[in-house]
């Protein structure tokens, strides 16, 4: 069967521009995974005329027409009402929604009004869909060669409802077999254009699984969905083609799913058993924050200090007046002395520093973006990065930290 599904949104507060239609992308998402074709998103008021004329439409045009919204117990909710009546059909109490109601309402001790019965009513030969966090039920039924399914509109209902229900009747009823794996991957120091350049071939003639390039904030990430009737094979088909991108483009891998490379840093740090210690000055304090915010930094992180002017440079990180005379606040030297004096102070294993130009304007007539960063392993291995970031001030520390994390990251991994 060619699926052509419609969502239908109910709710005048979405025409009035309230609420936003965050229903119709998730279950646009949902759908996209179960393969579903999704071609159009429909919002109507809570208004009888208007959603049957919505439905006349939708008949015409789609097979499967998923609703959400209008399922609650008051006046204005008439979605059943509408449909049930358009498709001929009576509505029928469903008794175990009902006696979940009633249950309800003794239990919180309250009286349940009549209009509150109105949720446990259903379409008259529909399959229930159970509504875990709240009291209306949502419900499926085909009729002719369409499928009609109803959700709730509050979104704390409505997806978990779907997730857990609303799916497994798709697979059922549609025979879709196929299960969905996905897998995200990411990468940070390769931009998205040159990544997808890097791996087009295999995103052109990849069918299964396929993959799907994101960008968010310097950092870009993979997202890989297989299908297959059982989730080993497909998690096989993943690892598969997992490998075949990271042969190209590993070096700028750091991890799966949520992750982030602060996490990947903590991680890493504990499991070297090896702390850090910090040494900012374009930064601020960011880097310390960052790896502050997880839990567990007290074991790994010794702490920072913050030497932005050229005299707490002398005065507390006692870097040499020669260094900063002779090269500048913003140089190689100096972010090697500063890494070098914090991870002594500290008595840290590891120290990081960061000294840069994050603008508006030229510093030591240096240009904006003109980045150094330090890291010091160990006594006399001192490794220098040099950056040139482009971006706004607060861009530029950001993208800073995020670089210190990644190369500490790299470093860490290369330790026995
Ligand atoms: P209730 O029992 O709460 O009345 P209902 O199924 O009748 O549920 P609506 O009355 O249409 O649903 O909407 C209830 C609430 O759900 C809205 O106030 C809004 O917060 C949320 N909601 C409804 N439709 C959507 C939507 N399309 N996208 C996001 N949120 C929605
Ligand atoms: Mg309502």
């Amino acid at each position: 069967m060619n699926i052509r599904t419609e969502i239908i949104a109910v709710g005048s507060e979405l025409l009035l521009g309230q609420i936003v239609n965050s229903n119709a992308q998730f279950l646009s998402q949902q759908l996209a995974e179960l393969g579903l074709n999704v071609f159009y998103h429909t919002v109507v008021g809570d208004n009888p005329a208007r959603l049957d004329q919505a439905i006349e439409i939708a008949k015409k045009r789609s097979n499967v027409i998923i609703f959400t919204g209008g399922l609650g117990p008051t006046k204005d909710d008439l979605t059943k009402e509408t449909i049930s009546k358009k498709l001929g059909k009576q509505l029928v109490f469903d008794q175990s929604a009902l006696h979940s109601i009633e249950q309800y309402f003794s239990k919180t001790k309250r009286v349940m009004s009549e209009n509150n019965k109105k949720q446990a009513l259903v379409i008259d030969g529909s399959y229930i869909l159970k509504n875990d966090y709240g009291m209306a039920p949502g419900m499926a039924l085909q009729v002719d060669e369409t499928i009609y399914m109803l959700l709730p509109g509050p979104p704390s209902e409505m997806r978990p409802m779907f997730q857990r229900y609303g799916k497994e009747y798709f697979h059922n009823i549609l025979g879709l077999q196929d299960r969905i794996t996905s897998r995200v991957l990411r990468y940070f120091g390769i931009g998205e254009s040159q990544l997808e350049t890097d791996i087009q071939d295999l995103i052109d003639y990849q069918t299964n699984p396929t993959i799907a390039p994101l960008a968010a904030e310097g950092e870009v990430t993979l997202r890989l969905t297989a299908k297959h009737k059982e989730e080993k094979e497909a998690n096989m088909l993943l690892d598969e083609i997992e490998k075949k991108i990271n042969e190209r483009v590993g070096e700028f891998f750091y991890g799966y799913e949520q992750t982030t490379l602060f996490n990947e840093l903590n991680n890493l740090l504990m499991e070297k058993g090896k702390t850090i210690a910090a040494a900012e000055s374009l930064t601020g304090g960011m880097f310390s924050e960052k790896v502050t915010a997880l839990e567990g930094a007290g074991l790994v992180f010794n702490g920072s200090i913050v030497a932005y002017t050229n005299d707490v440079k002398q005065s507390v990180l006692q870097i040499d007046k020669h260094i900063l005379d002779t090269y500048g606040a913003v140089s190689e030297q100096c972010a090697k002395e500063m890494a070098t004096q914090i991870r002594k102070l500290t008595a840290s294993d590891i120290g990081i520093s960061f000294t840069g130009v994050a603008g508006p304007s030229k510093q030591e007539d240096k240009p904006i973006g003109m980045v150094f960063i330090a890291i010091a392993m160990s006594e006399d291995n001192v490794k220098v990065f040099h950056l040139n970031l482009a971006g706004s001030r607060n861009g530029i520390r950001v993208k800073a930290v995020k670089y210190g994390c990644h190369y500490l990251v790299k470093l860490l991994k290369e330790i026995e």
